[in-house]
């Protein structure tokens, strides 16, 4: 594994102040929204147990209510590397940036081990990106986009542009309130492709 990330699609200065001054921001969670978190944390509490929970063990409940372990495992290194990618999710966020100034935006620092984990994942699944678009970070409400897709309405909630709420279990029986809800990335498609 080399210790750079992704010099051959590295933009220059000049082309990044461009596409920001000219394009929409738009801020893209990973967990939930582009990797598949919930699939790593049944296959973990399977592997655990013995048990496979089915959508309706864990629907409408948060994390730690769903998987008691969950704390554990997303503070093992290496738990981030191998998630699988949600579908249609490489194909439309491919698209979206040649209409938008895409930022993959996670809160990472709360389990340091993850920020290699996520990196690499991020240049294996979506090289295409450049590292000047990926904000690894603590609290969201540090960043300023024009839309905001996420899973949860702790990062929503505090955003002040356009918000879609990504539909995954702990989220599916709540009231969307103002944000805009998406069950997939075709329906993302719909909304912000012309
Ligand atoms: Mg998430």
């Amino acid at each position: 594994m080399t210790a750079s990330y992704n010099s051959k699609v590295f933009i220059d200065n000049k082309t990044f102040l461009f596409k920001i001054q000219k394009m929409k921001r738009l801020a893209i969670d990973m967990d939930n929204v582009i990797a598949d978190i919930t699939e790593a944390f049944l296959n973990s509490h399977e592997r655990e147990t013995g048990v496979r929970l089915t959508p309706n063990d864990i629907n409408g409940k948060m994390e730690r209510e769903a998987f008691p372990t969950v704390l554990d495992w997303v503070n093992t290194e290496g738990y981030f590397r191998h998630l699988a990618v949600m579908p249609d999710s490489q194909r439309v966020v491919k698209q979206l940036i040649e209409h938008y100034d895409v930022f993959i935006v996670s809160a990472a620092t709360q389990f340091p081990t993850c920020l290699n984990d996520k990196m690499f994942w991020l240049q294996d699944h979506f090289p295409f990106i450049g590292w000047q678009n990926i904000c690894l970070c603590g609290s969201k409400t540090i960043i300023k986009a024009d839309i905001l897709i996420d899973d949860h309405f702790k990062n929503l909630d505090y955003f002040e542009g356009e918000t879609l709420l990504y539909t995954t279990f702990h989220n599916v029986f709540a009231n969307e309130g103002r944000h805009k809800r998406v069950n997939n990335w075709l329906e993302i498609e719909q909304i912000l492709l012309p």
